[in-house]
């Protein structure tokens, strides 16, 4: 019986696991796009957050901003 509730316990716990690395994920992606939006607008030569390797150059039409990688070419919604 002590097996049981150590299980539950276990499975309680990678629950929580999961929710705070989905939290993670999402934090880390806003604070990606933070990184781009502030890196795009100063920098000349900016870093991919997400590979590290390319850079990120600003694409833009009317009423859109985006900053997207070279490299592995992910793309990055800036506001205004
Ligand atoms: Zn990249």
């Amino acid at each position: 019986m002590a097996d049981d509730s150590l299980e539950r316990r276990v499975e309680r716990l990678e629950g929580r696991l999961e929710a705070v690395e989905e939290s993670l994920d999402r934090y880390r992606r806003q604070h990606a796009l933070l990184l781009a939006e502030v890196d795009v607008d100063a920098l000349e030569d900016p870093a991919c957050p997400e590979c590290g390797e390319g850079t990120l150059v600003r694409r833009s039409g009317l009423s859109w901003a985006k900053a997207v990688c070279r490299e592995c070419e992910t793309a990055w919604v800036l506001s205004g």
